[in-house]
């Protein structure tokens, strides 16, 4: 089977021929049909973060495809069905994250594409209590952006405790932020999209968001505060002055959620106006397959539209350069062939 792996940070990724991997006790295997690009498996194939894989490896963590061969012990699987595996790998399920709903806090985990093998590959490993029934109607090119980008920012918005009338500010309209736009949108706020590319502005409008903010040529904080303040600000945008910049647009009360993960961020928060504006900076990572199931039940109602470009797994690396480079449309999404 082919695979594109890691096998130095920094350095091309490499289309390898390798064996179809055997699953043990607990795991599937996984004829992968689509394979999405988030922009955290560019972090992964460049080192960026404190934690870093270990080369070779494939990156890759949202994928879909068909359960092909059952290890050992999986009888709430079978062979054929369509399943989508996302970062959260594998959990302990038995710390106090995991039995308080807060599997994506264990220490334990396993994260795909980054921890083990991941989806830039024909076929892949999947834990098959992690790995996430795909409801039928949902084609894997759509599943694909939402097994991250989606359950990503529809937790976010849970962890921002988004409520109907309040402003929300989606700092970045890509992978994400065009997905976040949508779900903001549908638990009833106004949403404030903010990019620095006119594609993305356009494609935010598009999906429904209600004030566009270029943060090339606007002041971000300013024009967030002329409507009041955010109540909510989500940073998906992979630039550290995009964080500072929307805090400073958030109303007294506001949460910032940091998401985006660039490589060494750091930002300043002013105490004096953190502890007078009573505002909160928070962290939000994945979600749990709980959170998964909802995004898809979403999907599956039609409320959400998934914007993604197909493209060849041989393309990988001129692909992470669409991405670096701002040339994608929201999402990249490696078509493997679709096994039905
Ligand atoms: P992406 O490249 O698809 O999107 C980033 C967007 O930010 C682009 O539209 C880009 O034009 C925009 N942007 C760049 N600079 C900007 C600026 N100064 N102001 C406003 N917008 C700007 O990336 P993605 O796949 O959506 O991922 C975004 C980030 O989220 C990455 O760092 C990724 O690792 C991280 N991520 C985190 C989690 C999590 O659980 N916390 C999950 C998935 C991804
Ligand atoms: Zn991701
Ligand atoms: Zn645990």
């Amino acid at each position: 089977m082919k695979a594109a792996v890691v096998r130095a940070f920094g350095e091309p990724l490499v289309i390898e021929d390798r064996p179809d991997p055997e699953p043990g006790p607990g795991q599937v295997r996984v004829r992968v049909e689509a394979s999405g690009l988030c922009h955290t498996d560019i972090h992964a194939a460049h080192g960026d973060w404190p934690v870093k894989p270990s080369p070779p490896f494939v990156p890759g963590h949202e994928g879909v495809g068909l359960v092909e061969a059952l290890g050992d012990g999986i009888t709430h699987l079978s062979v054929g069905q369509r399943v989508a595996v996302p970062w959260l790998g594998r959990a302990c399920g038995r710390c106090e994250h995991c039995l308080s709903g807060w599997e994506t806090l264990c220490e334990q985990q396993v994260n795909t594409g980054y921890g083990c093998d991941g989806a830039y590959a024909e076929k892949m490993l999947a834990w098959a209590d992690f790995a996430q029934p795909v409801p039928e109607g949902i084609s894997a090119l759509e599943a694909a952006p939402l097994t991250c980008a989606g359950v990503t920012t529809y937790k976010a918005l849970k962890v921002a405790d988004v409520r109907p009338a309040q402003l929300v500010a989606i700092s970045g309209i890509g992978g994400l932020g065009h997905l976040a736009v949508q779900y903001a949108k549908i638990a009833g706020a106004t949403v404030a999209a903010i990019d620095i590319t006119d594609d993305k502005l356009a494609l935010a409008a598009e999906l429904g968001a209600d004030l566009l903010i270029d943060a090339r040529k606007q002041d971000v904080g300013e024009v967030l505060r002329s409507h009041g303040g955010a109540h909510a600000a989500l940073a998906l945008a992979v630039n550290e002055a995009a964080f500072t910049a929307v805090r400073a647009g958030l109303r007294r009360g506001g949460k910032l959620v940091m998401v985006a993960l660039p490589a060494h961020g750091t930002i300043q928060v002013p105490i004096f106006d953190t502890v007078l504006g009573g505002t909160s900076v928070l962290g939000s990572i994945v979600g749990t397959r709980q959170d998964l199931a909802e995004v898809f039940r979403l999907h599956a109602a039609g409320r959400i539209g998934v914007i993604y470009e197909t493209r060849p797994l041989d393309s990988v690396n001129e692909s992470i350069d669409a991405v670096l480079h701002g040339h994608v449309k929201a999402r990249i999404v490696f078509d493997l062939g679709t096994g039905r």
